[in-house]
């Protein structure tokens, strides 16, 4: 076999705590991160020639070695200590930079498919070590489970059993940065961490503990973010809540028509990304 397609899923998260600031420059986080099934969809083809391409023609993502996913190939090649070359083509559904996770899931799928392609056999906890090098979120995407992250995001436990939920994404299209964002994050000192329930049975019990610490920065920049979240709360949605440092508005809904009217509600006068997709 020298041909492998795969989906790389996007990330909501429903909790997103900023605890410390660390001295390399990272901070320790307690994130619940739930995959959905907006997907990325990556062709790899293994050849003979020594030569690795990434393309992905997507405006803001760049092809070749500056692409996420062209590094994971490169690692699992060098790993592998193989002379084959590789022509990965990935076409890009999920927004870029939108705090939806889709570089790292691009990665996460990389190394995956590459060890599956290269017969390396390597344990899934051990494409995690080598994905937390190329990003924080990627290990989550390998863990393949709805979990709770700590550390920079690379400690991962599951997470009880999460009721199925209609996801309504909407993003807005403004360009927010990460790093801005950690910057200009105030952390307070010895704030009380939510107490996480041990089971979640209904969309409400998840609405419950939706938090994210970056809201804080990001929707003073950006108001947007906080229109779109009440709107789609006054649509029907049970929670909403910004997505990792954003742009990206998630809002939980039990059924698809009442997501799907939202949807067509908020797009009726904007040209933003909206899709209603589920959570997986
Ligand atoms: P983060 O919160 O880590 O910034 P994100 O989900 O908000 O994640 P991504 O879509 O992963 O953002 O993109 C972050 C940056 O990574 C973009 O500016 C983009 O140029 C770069 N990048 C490199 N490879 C990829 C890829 N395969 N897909 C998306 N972005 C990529």
């Amino acid at each position: 076999m020298n041909h492998l397609t795969i989906q790389a899923p996007a990330k909501i998260n429903y909790l997103l705590d900023v605890i410390r600031r660390r001295s390399d420059g990272y901070h320790d986080l307690r994130m619940i991160m739930q995959r959905v099934n907006l997907c990325d969809d990556i062709t790899i083809t293994l050849n003979e020639t020594s030569d690795l391409t990434v393309t992905c023609g997507k405006n803001g993502v760049p092809d070749g070695p500056g692409n996420i996913a062209w590094k994971a190939a490169r690692t699992m090649l060098d790993l592998a200590g193989s002379k084959l070359g590789a022509t990965i083509s990935i076409t890009k559904n999920i927004p870029v930079a939108a705090g939806l996770g889709g570089g790292s899931s691009d990665a996460a799928s990389v190394l995956m498919g590459m060890n599956e392609l290269l017969g390396l056999k390597l344990s899934d906890q051990r494409l995690m070590e080598i994905g937390v090098k190329l990003g924080a979120d990627v290990p989550f995407f390998i863990f393949k489970q709805t979990a709770l992250a700590e550390g920079i995001g690379e400690q991962l436990k599951p997470m009880p059993p999460m009721p199925e939920a209609w996801v309504l994404l909407v993003n807005p299209g403004v360009h927010v940065s990460t790093a801005w964002v950690y910057k200009n994050l105030q952390l307070t000192n010895q704030r009380e961490l939510t107490k996480l329930p041990e089971f979640f049975s209904t969309v409400e019990d998840v609405c419950a503990i939706l938090s994210n610490d970056l809201e804080e920065v990001t929707i003073p920049a950006f108001p947007v973010i906080a229109d779109i979240r009440s709107s789609m709360l006054r649509m029907g949605a049970l929670g909403a809540m910004m997505s990792g440092s954003g742009p990206t508005v998630f809002g939980l809904f039990r059924d698809k028509d009442t997501a799907e009217k939202a949807r067509e509600a908020l797009t009726e006068d904007s040209d933003w990304f909206a899709v209603t997709v589920k959570t997986l």
